[in-house]
């Protein structure tokens, strides 16, 4: 059984009806126990009266001629008197009210419910007082050890800032919550929110801020990476604009050729790049915006494919198509679905091994639930250990070969970003020296308005 309580509960001497030492030190301090000293009206009313019967007793004793009887009579006066002087219906019913009014408040943390109430939070909390550990719920026993309760707080809470405030009784808890770091799991980060339930005890709630403050990281890089990735041809075309002022390079004919041939391409790259960044904003404002329109991917990836064919890029023209006769109706956003067939016919063009095939087929999945868009190159492969990361933004096996090939880094991220608004499926795999099949799962539409393809531009 787990100890999570600790501490007697002041509430049971009074639930059994005595009265405890804290109301017996409050009645003597009131100076309700120095009676006969401090006689009350009431008390002295009660004696007189208790007098008069004795009195009244004995004076119908004398008059009455038998023992027996007066015995009797004297018996009944004495016993009425006694019971007059004694107050037993008022006084009674008058400790009890005084015994409820003193009895002290019950705490909270002793409620019989309250454990159950707490264990049905998954933040860890516990109850600190007097720098101990009282209560602690089955969340705060996995982050702190099963023996915490009854333990010193600095012995449980390991980081020195946050226990000492703890175990401070005049420490002032209002405001922002302690952003904490080192307890529980390396990188593992917390808000500690204190709060005082009694006097003395404080309810302290631990949540767990780790993925919010990665995605804060994650926020932070890609604003960096991104300024990055603009700065580097940025830079390359101011130098190359420096250059050509310069007499020398700027009268040559072939020099000043060679150079604004760099300009146009690192241009070329920059424009890329403020494309794809403009796209993925798009798609991720979207991202929880139902697709509710349905269209035919298999003229879509006709479309798309025969554009690449009709491009400059002589890889183009190897792209083979399969299973794209027949429509094939999914929910889907045309633009965006165009957006991911290009970036992965692309990507198939530029890793793939020159004079190779690009497969791009199109089925069913076994269910028939899904449709299933697979692109296959034959190329160089990527290792498995880079395959997890490869949606990442900007993420590259070989940066330099991706941006000697006009990569922007962001592709995948793009097709990740947009399959999961089409709630479909993304699968990469791949074999080094082989080649590589990107698989795209989408939703068939059923029973919905569909989308011409050839009016989307
Ligand atoms: P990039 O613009 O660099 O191509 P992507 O996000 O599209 O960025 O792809 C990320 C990385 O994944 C690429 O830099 C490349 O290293 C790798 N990659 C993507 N597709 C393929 C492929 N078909 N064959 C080999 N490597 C690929």
């Amino acid at each position: 059984m787990k100890a999570r309580v600790h501490g007697a509960c002041p509430c049971r001497s009074s639930d059994a009806g005595t009265v405890g030492d804290g109301e017996n030190r409050n009645l003597w301090r009131s100076g309700k126990l120095l009676w006969p000293l401090h006689m009350s009206r009431s008390s002295l009313f009660r004696l007189s009266m208790a007098a008069l019967l004795l009195f009244i007793g004995a004076m119908a004793a004398a008059s009455s001629g038998a023992l027996a009887e007066r015995t009797v009579i004297m018996f009944v006066a004495g016993m009425a008197a006694i019971f007059v002087a004694s107050d037993q219906g008022g006084g009674r019913a008058r400790a009890r009210s005084t015994r409820q009014a003193q009895r002290p408040p019950m705490r909270i943390s002793h409620h019989l419910d309250f454990q159950r109430f707490i264990d049905a939070s998954t933040d860890p909390i516990i109850v600190v007082e007097a720098a101990r550990v009282t209560n602690a719920n089955d969340a705060a026993l996995r982050l702190f050890g099963e023996n915490v309760v009854g333990e010193n707080v600095r012995t449980v809470v390991r980081h020195a800032g946050a226990a000492e405030r703890l175990a401070d009784e005049e420490a002032s808890h209002e405001g922002r919550p302690l952003r904490l770091t080192g307890i529980g799991m390396r990188d593992q980060s917390w808000d500690m929110r204190i709060q005082r339930i009694a006097s003395g005890q404080k309810l302290v709630q631990l949540t767990d801020r780790t993925s919010s403050q990665a995605a804060e990281k994650m926020r932070v890089d890609f604003v960096a990476n991104a300024s990055h990735e603009l700065m580097t041809p940025l830079s390359s075309v101011k130098g190359f604009i420096e250059t050509l002022r310069e007499p020398d390079a700027g009268e040559s004919a072939p020099v000043r050729e060679r150079f604004l041939a760099i300009m146009a391409a690192e241009t070329d790259r920059m424009q890329a790049l403020v494309r794809d960044l403009m796209s993925l904003s798009r798609i991720e404002a979207e991202k929880h915006h139902p697709v509710e329109t349905s269209v035919d991917i298999s003229a879509i990836a006709k479309s798309v494919a025969g554009e690449l064919a009709a491009g400059s890029n002589p890889r183009g023209g190897e792209i083979a198509l399969e299973g794209v006769d027949q429509p094939v109706m999914v929910m889907g956003d045309v633009s965006q679905l165009r957006q991911l067939l290009y970036n992965i016919l692309f990507n198939a063009m530029k890793y793939g091994r020159a004079g190779t095939p690009i497969t791009l087929s199109l089925g069913l999945s076994r269910s028939g639930s899904m449709a299933r868009l697979r692109v296959a190159d034959q190329g160089e492969g990527i290792a498995p250990e880079h395959i997890p990361r490869l949606t990442e933004r900007f993420y590259r096996v070989d940066s330099g070969r991706s941006r000697q090939l006009g990569g922007t880094g962001l592709g995948l991220s793009l097709v990740k970003h947009i399959v999961d608004r089409h709630r479909g499926h993304l699968e990469i795999s791949s074999e080094l020296g082989k080649g590589t099949a990107i698989t795209v799962m989408l939703q068939i539409a059923r029973d919905r308005l569909a989308m011409p393809v050839q009016d989307i531009t």
